[in-house]
């Protein structure tokens, strides 16, 4: 039997269903049959997590999302996945919170760059993402920097993550712009970029690029389908 996956999401919807998509489709392309791990969704009204950060007020974010984890513990999953980059930042005391395991995408993540090799990458995503240290910390653990863009950069990437593509909004001209951005860091030695928001893979891709990107929607999908189906 499979684990059943409880998915923290809503955070912001476009991503909670790129994670629904790629666990049930993978599974099936790699098994042939549609014996995928049951997924239980709690999706947050997002405004919120919108406001809250932006107060500075995690407290009351931690509480609100320990409070929909503690939901689907209560309602059956056996591990959580919170499907967003930036909430990982109250990770720690949304996972006091519950009995059931939270698999981390940061640990993911820090794990795909070094299978990859890499040892100094950039970082897009929230002004959260790039400017606390939360992120940063742990891949530090593993002995990986990161190179954040410069401030000017970090406020464009954030308008393009809470105007555009949280909203599903898909611009040819913001794809050229956070492309730019990633040129910039790949010219201060990134050997490969993280895209350490969920939406943004839906904007950029490798081909795009021209170098390594870190899907972190993918990755931490990956992630918990691997450990719903124990492999
Ligand atoms: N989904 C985004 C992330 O991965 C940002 C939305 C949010 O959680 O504030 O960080």
């Amino acid at each position: 039997m499979h684990k059943k996956i409880g998915i923290l999401g809503g955070m912001s919807p476009e991503s909670t269903i790129a994670y629904y998509e790629h666990i049930t489709r993978t599974y099936t392309e790699r098994s042939g049959d549609y014996g995928y791990p049951e997924i239980i969704i709690y999706s947050v009204s997002f405004q919120p997590y919108v406001d809250w950060p932006q107060q500075e007020r995690w407290d009351l974010v931690a509480q609100g999302l320990g409070e929909a984890a503690q939901t689907l513990e209560a309602a059956g999953a056996d591990f959580i996945v919170m499907a967003t980059n930036t909430m990982h930042l109250v990770f720690e005391e949304i996972q006091a919170r519950v009995q059931v395991p939270m698999l981390s995408l940061l640990d993911a993540v820090g794990e795909a760059i070094l299978a990859g090799g890499m040892r100094r990458v950039g970082l897009l995503g929230t002004q959260y993402t790039m400017e606390k240290t939360f992120y940063q910390d742990a891949l530090d653990r593993r002995g990986i920097t990161v190179l954040v863009p410069d401030a000017k950069d970090r406020q464009y990437v954030n308008a393009v993550i809470y105007d555009e593509l949280v909203a599903g909004q898909i611009r040819d001209e913001s794809r050229a712009g956070l492309i730019a951005v990633i040129s910039r860091l790949a010219e201060r030695g990134a050997q490969g970029v993280i895209l350490g928001c969920t939406e943004i893979p839906m904007l950029v891709s490798e081909a795009d690029a021209g170098m390594p990107l870190f899907d972190t929607t993918a990755i931490h999908a990956e992630a918990a389908l691997r450990y719903a189906v124990g492999r």
